[in-house]
């Protein structure tokens, strides 16, 4: 989409900053490959473009949670390595095949299914064994895992499969030094003898989320798999900011200031009147809210840059709007309010939005509505 009629709001969608956090990330971890993880629509910042602008500046491969996210990617034309996670009983196993999709597979169930599919399409699935080895969330469990990798080397030599990869994920990567990391190695190491031991010959090894690849190289193995360090954000505020990391944040989220009116002290703002003017000022009014994904828990906390300064949002932030107090400032209508970026103008980050709700700037990203338009620039 490019950039018309000044819109209610836009997320601008910097893809030279992206480039440049996959070249950075490939240069931090330079024996492996890069996969870039674009799941949830990029973590918001639109998968087909995101996409295409990590494969362009050197990513290998391209991940999704979902086999929907990554068959719309293929259906897109984005070529090369497609790997997805997050499946459940019937899903889309043979367009994935067909599809030519690496499959993430967890448990006996899953491998069974793909096995299926690839007996129906008359092809061969390829298939990455997922070790669970400490995370407890998705994937197989060490005691479980010499089934799976038997009939995993069984399927292969019938030809319905191929194991391309064995892969785990952290649990507490984003928190160095932590004696998880080093359990989960140890168990990941085991599990992949086991793999090898049986047989299997994958071609990637892979562990690493971004706090892994940017702060443990020791979990890089073949293959690394980077969601929102590619999107600029730093995986934790206590690994550093994005510029400590290499990294430059890549979405820009701003909105245009729908009305500036003065008000009398005393007067509430917004659904509850949780804000109670002080004295005589004027109020901004910005037209994003909830539904847009401005977190409802940033009511009272969350900050603009607003006519040069910060404000913080005064009052609920409800469904479209929310209101600042701008203490008898008159920026005019129309005048650009920026929620957050990058940060070298001045403006706030998405990690400031983060800590203002409670939440990581993962979520801040991740949740900006289809209402938003994305703007790309720098294509
Ligand atoms: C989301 C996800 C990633 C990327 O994590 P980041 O912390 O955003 O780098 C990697 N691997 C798996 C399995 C994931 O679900």
């Amino acid at each position: 989409m490019t950039e018309t009629a000044p819109a209610r709001a836009r997320a601008e969608i910097d893809l030279a900053a992206l480039r440049a956090n996959v070249r950075s990330l490939r240069a931090q971890a330079p024996a492996a490959a890069l996969m870039a993880v674009v799941k949830s629509d990029a973590y918001g910042h639109g998968a087909v473009p995101c996409a295409r602008a990590a494969l362009d500046a050197g990513a290998a491969w391209l991940g999704t949670a979902t086999p929907e996210e990554a068959l719309a990617l293929r259906a897109a034309g984005l070529p090369g390595r497609i790997m997805c996670w997050l499946w459940t009983p019937g899903g889309p196993w043979r367009e994935a095949v067909e599809a030519d999709l690496d499959l993430g597979i967890s448990g006996m169930w899953a491998l069974r299914e793909a096995t299926r599919a690839a007996r129906a399409a008359g092809r061969t699935a390829r298939v990455q064994l997922k070790a669970d080895t400490g995370l407890g969330r998705n994937g197989c469990q060490p005691a479980d895992w010499p089934e799976l990798v038997a009939e995993a080397r069984r399927a292969e030599t019938e030809g319905l499969v191929v194991v391309t990869g064995l892969w785990s994920h952290f649990a507490r990567a984003d928190e160095p030094g932590h004696p998880s990391i080093d359990a989960q190695l140890t168990s990941f190491r085991e599990m992949l003898a086991h793999a090898e031991g049986q047989g299997l010959r994958p071609e990637v090894r892979h562990i690493a989320n971004s706090p892994a690849t940017l702060t443990l190289p020791e979990t890089h193995f073949d293959l690394v798999r980077t969601g929102i360090a590619l999107y600029g954000i730093s995986p934790s505020p206590e690994l550093g900011t994005p510029a400590d990391l290499g990294l430059r944040p890549v979405m820009t989220l701003s909105a245009s200031l729908a009305l500036v009116k003065h008000v009398p002290a005393g007067h509430g703002v917004s659904y509850g009147h949780h804000y109670v003017t002080a004295g005589d000022t004027t109020l901004g009014l910005v037209p994003v809210g909830y539904a847009d994904g401005i977190p409802r828990h940033a009511s009272g906390t969350g900050p603009v840059l607003v006519g040069g300064k910060w404000r913080t949002v005064a009052g609920r932030v409800a469904m479209d709007q929310f209101a600042v107090d701008l203490g008898g400032d008159e920026p005019p209508v129309g005048d650009r309010v920026v929620l957050f970026g990058p940060g070298d103008h001045g403006e706030p980050t998405a990690e400031d939005w983060a800590q203002a709700a409670g939440t990581i700037a993962y979520e801040i990203v991740t949740r900006i509505g289809t209402r938003v338009p994305r703007v790309y620039v720098n294509d």
